[in-house]
């Protein structure tokens, strides 16, 4: 498939309102692909480049696009800057500017998706010193080569947000419908290896293929989350669950082959390197080939330490012995994955735990099971007098579901109302803010779409301001009057008053009072709050007029 044909396709998705005409759209084109250009279709049109596993990142930020541009079209990065910022979006300037171009060039050479893949992949591989030149440099062969449409799409996959409102929920059903295989069993298989484009080679071959699909060591998998809400409901629908508690932690995954073994963060980064207690530390406690799930906690006189201790260590990546002096990191296991060749996240958590308790010698975490309410509160009581968030409390009979965050897990912490929310926007600041942003919008998605639902400016300290402003200022992608659009990269958790129904944001919703609570660091913004999850609270919320908590 040519990129000229990939790009027509989107422009077509772009247009179309509906989610199930775009899944007859998609689902007619999967089967005429051949097997290299299936998978990288598929990701690319979900705006992803890399499977979600890989460690491979593209490393493109605005700047290094804007300079590929102008390189191309003959100008300086501020003119491309000053046009974006006048059409307000990224892939509509480069369009245009190419466009303008077409006229005076005569010789273009036709791309190719997989070799447009290639190049993002050269793009990707590209590191240490001249690495930033050598990115440029294919960036500019790829621009030099793109015809305007080309343009549009190949600079929205760079900085990886396509915008044609493709997420992963209708991939997975344009698969399903493509090669006359189950939802669920593409579902399945998705949640086992982590990428949709391969789980599109395998639905190709046939429904025994999906179903076969087994983790895979250093391979890592998406975590599995959890809802707030309380005790008593959770007790009220279940009968007997499993509390936990809620350490403030990292999380983590933890990976084991014999003596070698790999840590990712929640955000699916090999972070190894930073954890050598750790690693120390789980591989002493099993003789077993594992994947285990759990939360790093930081300790200092037998107390957990603030999470802020924690992400210290997980960003590290050198003179980890220094750091680990000063900040002691203890593991917390509450799952497992992978045991020995054999794939357990289809088992409830019941059997998992089970496992769990006969291949771990060590730092398992502390697991209670009651059907009983009073009880239940004792131990949530208990939790924060030792100085955990809370509890989590955890459906016996559930299966292990990866990137969900459902009902199964359900935490409950004393301020319960806070949502991990897209940084997409920016305001300077005026008065003592001024020099650095005063304000910022804040997202939630939906099918791949950041859709906005309030501004936060409250809550955040000086220092917080300035740390957030060297942060966001690299991903500004345009600028109108005194406020800025951001390439989504950061994210915030908040806390809140109300949900509103609202007609100002596109999501609908609005945020009554917001206040900043902290920067996740561990999170990426694939992992914010739902629109659907944002509705069932506001739902909820109305309903009940409750407040939340325990
Ligand atoms: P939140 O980040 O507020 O959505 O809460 C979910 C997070 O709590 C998980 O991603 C873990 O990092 C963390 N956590 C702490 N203790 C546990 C536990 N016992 N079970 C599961 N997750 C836990």
């Amino acid at each position: 498939m040519l990129f000229m044909e990939f790009s027509r396709y989107c422009e077509r998705l772009e247009k179309i309102p509906g989610r199930l005409e775009m899944i007859d759209l998609v689902s007619s084109i999967l089967p005429g692909l051949s097997d290299e250009e299936l998978p990288v279709f598929v990701r690319f049109i979900m705006g992803r480049v890399f499977p979600d596993w890989s460690p491979q990142k593209l490393g493109i930020g605005p700047n290094l696009l804007y300079d590929a541009v102008a390189y191309v079209v003959g100008t300086r990065r501020e003119a491309v800057r000053g046009e974006i910022n006048a059409i307000g979006d990224v892939g509509m300037a480069v369009e245009k500017l190419l466009a303008n171009k077409e006229q005076t060039s005569f010789f273009i050479q036709e791309m190719d998706l997989v070799e447009v893949y290639r190049d993002f992949e050269r793009i990707a591989e590209a590191e240490g010193r001249g690495s930033q030149r050598e990115k440029l440099l294919v960036a500019r062969k790829l621009f030099g080569n793109a015809r305007p449409l080309e343009g549009r799409y190949l600079s929205r996959l760079m900085l990886e947000e396509l915008r044609i409102g493709m997420g992963e929920g209708n991939a997975r059903d344009a698969i399903a419908r493509a090669f006359g295989v189950d939802v669920s069993l593409v579902e399945h298989a998705h949640q086992a290896i982590n990428d949709l484009g391969e789980v599109a080679l395998l639905a190709r071959q046939g429904p025994e293929a999906l179903r076969d699909v087994k983790v895979e060591l250093f391979r890592p998998v998406k975590m599995m989350l959890a809802q707030a809400g309380t005790i008593a409901e959770q007790i009220g629908d279940h009968g007997e669950v499993a509390i936990e508690y809620k350490y403030d932690g990292s999380r983590f995954q933890f990976h084991k082959r014999g003596d070698l073994c790999r840590i990712y963060s929640r955000k699916l980064e090999d972070v190894t390197v930073g954890l050598p207690d750790i690693a120390r530390q789980l591989s002493a406690a099993t003789d077993h080939d594992v994947i285990l799930d759990g939360e790093a906690i930081a300790m200092a006189n037998g107390r957990p330490m603030p999470f802020q201790y924690v992400i210290r260590r997980f960003r590290r990546k050198h003179k980890v012995d220094s750091m680990m002096e000063k900040i002691e990191l203890v593991p917390w296991v509450f799952d497992i994955l992978y045991l020995d060749g054999a794939t357990l996240i289809d088992l409830p958590f019941r059997e998992r735990r089970r496992r769990l308790d006969e291949v771990l010698r060590e730092h398992i975490a502390p697991q209670f099971r009651t059907g009983d309410v009073a009880e239940a509160e004792r131990i949530y009581a208990d939790a924060l007098n030792l100085g955990h968030e809370g509890v989590m409390v955890k459906v016996l009979d559930s299966r292990y579901m990866p990137g969900i965050r459902g009902r199964q897990w359900v935490k409950v912490k004393p301020d319960v109302e806070t949502l991990d929310l897209a940084v997409v926007g920016a305001e300077w600041g005026e008065g003592r803010r001024a020099g650095v942003f005063g304000s910022y919008l804040l997202a939630v998605q939906d099918q791949g779409r950041l859709l906005p639902v309030g501004k936060v400016a409250t809550g955040i300290s000086d220092e917080m301001l300035v740390e957030l402003y060297q942060l966001a200022k690299e991903s500004v992608i345009a600028q109108s009057g005194k406020e800025v659009t951001l390439e989504p990269s950061l994210v915030f958790e908040v806390g809140y008053s109300e949900i509103q129904a609202s007609p100002n944001y596109e999501s609908g919703y609005a945020l009554r009072f917001p206040r900043f609570v902290r920067l996740r660091e561990d999170k990426g913004v694939e992992g914010v709050e739902t629109l659907d999850a944002l509705s069932e609270r506001y739902r909820r919320r109305s309903q009940s007029g409750a407040t939340g908590g325990a």
